[in-house]
């Protein structure tokens, strides 16, 4: 199937050479954007000079369509535990399992109060056998009065150590790289800019399906499952 070898072979290196790109940009060899679309306007990126106006940085509020309340209406049937353990504790341990190796490992819950933002609950798991970390945000099920659309036009490697909660019902797009992650691909994260691009890395990495001109049937699947 010499045809269908040459495909695989061009998907590849489609794939690798958009690793590269996503790589590079942490150096920021020209301008780029981030666009983080939130229905549930949960989302949030550091302005680092507020409470002052910040250039490179566009917040715009929208009324959602009658579909995202629907989605967002099931996104948020886990909340009511939430919300108990919100009230219970602003500290609270429980114990799982290591996602990575499946080794028993302790997950933190704690509240979070976001400066110029909100408060929000971080679950954060350390794996001691494997060194594995991850932290998850959860929005405790409460949804803004509107989504927001976040612009960032990134313009110097300083930009990297901006702080970006993105909750777990949001959209991220880079247009320079024909990249957009679809709603919930990556669950909710507080992190930095670096951070999120890695994890956007380790995402095409584990799963290229969620790369360039294939991202809308995955999106529209994403859809489906809520
Ligand atoms: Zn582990």
């Amino acid at each position: 199937r010499p045809r269908l070898q040459a495909a695989d072979e061009e998907v590849a290196n489609k794939i690798e050479e958009f690793i590269g790109k996503l790589k590079r940009l942490k150096e920021v060899p020209s301008p780029f954007t981030l666009i983080i679309d939130d229905p549930s306007g949960n989302s949030f990126v550091e302005n680092p000079l507020a409470p002052q106006k910040d250039e490179a940085l566009v917040v715009t509020h929208y009324k959602r369509t009658a579909q995202q309340d629907a989605m967002l209406g099931l996104a948020v049937t886990q909340a009511p535990s939430l919300r108990a353990a919100q009230r219970a504790a602003s500290v609270l341990q429980f114990h799982t399992n290591c996602p990575e190796c499946n080794a028993p490992a302790s997950t933190n819950m704690k509240l979070v109060q976001i400066p110029h933002f909100k408060e929000v609950i971080i679950m954060a798991t350390n794996c001691d056998a494997c060194g594995h970390r991850t932290n998850e945000v959860k929005s405790g099920g409460a949804i803004e009065a509107q989504g927001t659309r976040i612009t960032l036009r990134i313009t110097d490697p300083s930009d990297m150590t901006r702080d970006v909660l993105k909750s777990e019902t949001c959209s991220v797009e880079i247009p320079e790289l024909d990249f957009e992650l679809g709603m919930g691909a990556l669950g909710g994260k507080f992190t930095t800019l670096e951070g999120l691009l890695k994890d956007i890395k380790e995402l095409v990495e584990r799963n290229p399906f969620n790369l360039g001109d294939s991202s809308a049937p995955g999106r529209a699947e994403k859809l489906r499952e809520f």
